[in-house]
């Protein structure tokens, strides 16, 4: 069993990556982000309760998303491993994954940081928008408070997974395939 976290700014590929990812090595598939948009269009109470958190870009509370990833855990047990695409995003979130995943047996192997610059992140966060009509992504603003979080309340995490020897960066300014070629040498490695 394997399991992997995903991390990166805004518009880095997490989702793209994990979807190759997850095809390649039989994962099964968590995105905190997909599940929150997914609770916001069915209007469930919790929907209602983060719809305006995601419209602003803020970060919802730690509480919210360890209670769904546990949810999920509890209704998968016995998968070949996760992919943890967007979360932990918080060092209490990396915290509270460590525990669930070592009451599993079965702790985290690898953390695969997407790296690119702001700019690109926000061409490409405002490209998105229009496409696909994500009302977080389609003000320059709200990108960019959405990166100045990633970079003072995300990114703090590598330490944590950096100091367990299971972190790497990978430059993911290029195609969805180059990005995937680093990753895969790399699990090609430690697996
Ligand atoms: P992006 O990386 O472009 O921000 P995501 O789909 O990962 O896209 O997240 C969208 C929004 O969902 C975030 O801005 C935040 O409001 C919320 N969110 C997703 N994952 C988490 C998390 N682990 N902790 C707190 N909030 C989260």
């Amino acid at each position: 069993m394997i399991n992997i976290i995903i991390a990166g700014p805004p518009g880095s590929g997490k989702g793209t990556l994990a979807k190759i990812v997850v095809e390649k090595y039989n994962l099964t598939h968590f995105s905190t982000g997909d599940m929150l948009r997914q609770e916001v269009e069915n209007n469930t109470p919790l929907g209602q309760e983060v719809a305006c958190i995601l419209e602003r870009g803020d970060l919802v509370c730690d509480d919210i998303v360890i209670g769904m990833i546990t949810h999920e855990l509890e209704d998968h047990p016995q998968m070949t491993g996760f992919l943890f695409d967007g979360f932990p995003r918080t060092i209490v979130q990396a915290k509270a994954l460590d525990k669930l995943l070592k009451a599993k047996e079965s702790p985290v192997n690898l953390m695969i940081l997407l790296d690119l610059p702001d700019k690109i992140c926000i061409e490409r966060i405002l490209r998105r928008g229009t496409i696909e009509n994500r009302s977080d992504d389609t003000h320059e603003y709200k990108v960019q408070h959405r990166l100045n979080t990633y970079h003072t309340v995300t990114k703090p995490i590598v330490e944590h997974y950096k100091k367990q020897g299971k972190f790497i960066a990978v430059d993911s300014s290029k195609t969805p395939e180059h990005t995937f070629n680093q990753v895969e040498a790399c699990l090609k490695r430690i697996l």
